[in-house]
């Protein structure tokens, strides 16, 4: 029988989860059966949070939507190449959001790349609305750590976590 459950990934590092990225989970959910979001260890990044922590934040944010049009969301950690965990999910599609020109380039070397992977699975790229188009977890961390306000860019959960992990974090500096 042929196929007919679609289903895509969405890669990314989460670190923290922002507004952006649920505007992108929502859209991608609402045109897909199933939604498995990947959460990358991207342990070159230097994330914030540790893997289970942001896999934990994601879980936490999806479970907090409420929308009748949207399929199946699922939230798993990788860290194998994007296009391995992909057919691992038995994946049609990646989704990818794109902000401004800035995230392009990067995004079309990705893209010409994996497609030689494997170019049975489409790379579909989503935009969120412009009021959360310009938000990007690098910046939600920078403005917390100077002690900013970062309620309009992430969850309410989200914002007391990173709050809470700065609040850690300097307590640390403190004590060494
Ligand atoms: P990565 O390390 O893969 O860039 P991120 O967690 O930063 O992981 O982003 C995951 C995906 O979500 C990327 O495709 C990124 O372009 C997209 N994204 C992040 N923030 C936004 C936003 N505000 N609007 C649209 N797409 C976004």
């Amino acid at each position: 029988m042929a196929k007919t459950e679609r289903v895509g990934v969405y890669p990314g590092t989460f670190d923290p989860t922002t507004n952006g990225h649920m505007d992108i989970i929502k859209r991608g959910a609402r045109v897909l059966d199933r939604l498995v979001i990947g959460v990358a260890v991207n342990a070159g990044k230097g994330p914030l949070f540790s893997l289970d922590e942001r896999v934990e934040m994601v879980r936490d944010e999806v479970a907090t939507l409420d929308d009748p049009k949207i399929g199946e969301i699922e939230v798993k950690p990788f860290d194998s190449l994007l296009m391995q965990f992909a057919e691992a999910q038995n994946a049609d599609c990646i989704l990818r959001g794109l902000r401004a020109v800035s995230d392009f380039d990067y995004e079309f070397q990705m893209a010409g790349m994996n497609a030689r992977l494997n170019a049975d699975i489409e790379i579909l790229f989503l935009m969120a609305s412009e009021r959360h188009q310009f938000i990007a977890s690098r910046l939600v961390k920078e403005i917390a750590a100077l002690g900013g306000d970062i309620t309009s860019f992430v969850s309410p959960a989200v914002a007391r976590r990173v709050n809470e992990q700065f609040g850690r974090l300097d307590l640390q500096a403190v004590n060494e």
